[in-house]
């Protein structure tokens, strides 16, 4: 799995399953429940940790095959496994406003309805008018954003045994250079904060209520805090990175001293963003 996630760490998965449909989705969900096998819905991996001994699941990657985006009128519609930079550049030709926060983050649109990915004031939830999603009885659905129970990085399929299939985001019409500026402003911002060098999965600590996860960090002294090449950024201290050949192990061991720290100097226990699988 080292190679299906952006912190580049994890062992293999038991089988990969890459459907080509939304039909072909539900059909793989309907035969995993029956067989009573366990399984997990990946993305672009940008949010995920997978334990290093493997897992003992099937994986269902919805990426390339499944990455359609079209434009009607003022709506984008994306396949689940369209990267959200690519939706964001759809509305950027089409002169729409609305996913500019978007276009750094690295996940694909599955990912970010499921993790209700936001950035710089916006998030999905303030965009999306409806979403397709696979049952495991092998039905696929729609969904209005309303139902979605859209919450800071969480929504209603975090917890759900469902695959979104395709969303569709709402935007207005606006204009061209004012969007390009827009993203070229949030582009360098990234640039100069994160540490886009090296291989993470971004925040890696959610944002507790009342401040922020790298200042609380950053004042525990934990910067440049490492475990084997696990690394709490220099840079930024809500990432911890990879630095070569960390394991899913370092990064775990790492976040449960960053935890225990901030807890210490602050009172305050952080709870992961990063997803975990084993
Ligand atoms: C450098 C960097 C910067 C980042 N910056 C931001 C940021 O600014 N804002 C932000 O919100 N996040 C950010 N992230 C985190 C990450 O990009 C987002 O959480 C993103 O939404 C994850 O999407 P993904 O496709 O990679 O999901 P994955 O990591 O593959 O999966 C994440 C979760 O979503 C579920 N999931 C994935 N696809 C589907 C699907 N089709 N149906 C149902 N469930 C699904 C998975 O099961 C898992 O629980 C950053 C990450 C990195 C590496």
């Amino acid at each position: 799995m080292k190679d299906y996630t952006t912190f580049k760490t994890g062992g293999t998965a038991r089988v990969l399953i890459e459907p080509e449909t939304p039909m072909a989705v539900a059909k793989v969900l309907r035969t995993l429940t029956e067989r009573g096998e366990k399984y997990y819905v990946l993305g672009n991996g940008s949010n995920l940790l997978v334990a290093d001994e493997g897992i003992d699941a099937a994986v269902i990657h919805i990426g390339r095959n499944l990455s359609e985006v079209r434009v009607e009128g003022e709506s984008v519609i994306c396949q689940a496994g369209a990267l959200l930079s690519a939706a964001a550049n759809a509305a950027y030709k089409n002169s729409l406003t609305g996913l500019e926060f978007a276009q750094g983050i690295p996940g694909s649109v599955g990912g970010g309805v499921c993790m209700n990915a936001g950035a710089y004031g916006g998030e999905l939830k303030d965009v999306i008018d409806w979403i397709d999603y696979a049952l495991p009885s092998g039905e696929v659905c729609r969904m209005d954003c309303d139902t979605a129970d859209l919450t800071y990085r969480h929504s209603f399929f975090s917890d759900k045994p469902y695959v979104v299939t395709a969303a569709c985001f709402k935007l207005k019409k606006g204009d061209s250079d004012a969007i390009s500026g827009k993203m070229k402003e949030l582009a360098e911002k990234r640039r100069d904060k994160q540490p886009l060098e090296y291989p993470s999965a971004g925040s890696t600590f959610k944002r507790p209520v009342g401040g922020f996860a790298a200042a609380l960090i950053e004042d525990a002294g934990l910067k440049g805090t490492s475990c084997g090449d696990a690394c709490v950024s220099e840079k930024h201290s809500g990432f911890i990175v990879n630095k070569g050949n960390a394991t899913t192990s370092d990064i775990l061991n790492l976040m449960e001293t960053v935890k225990e720290k901030v807890f210490e100097k602050s009172g305050i226990m952080l709870e992961p963003e990063v997803k975990f699988w084993k």
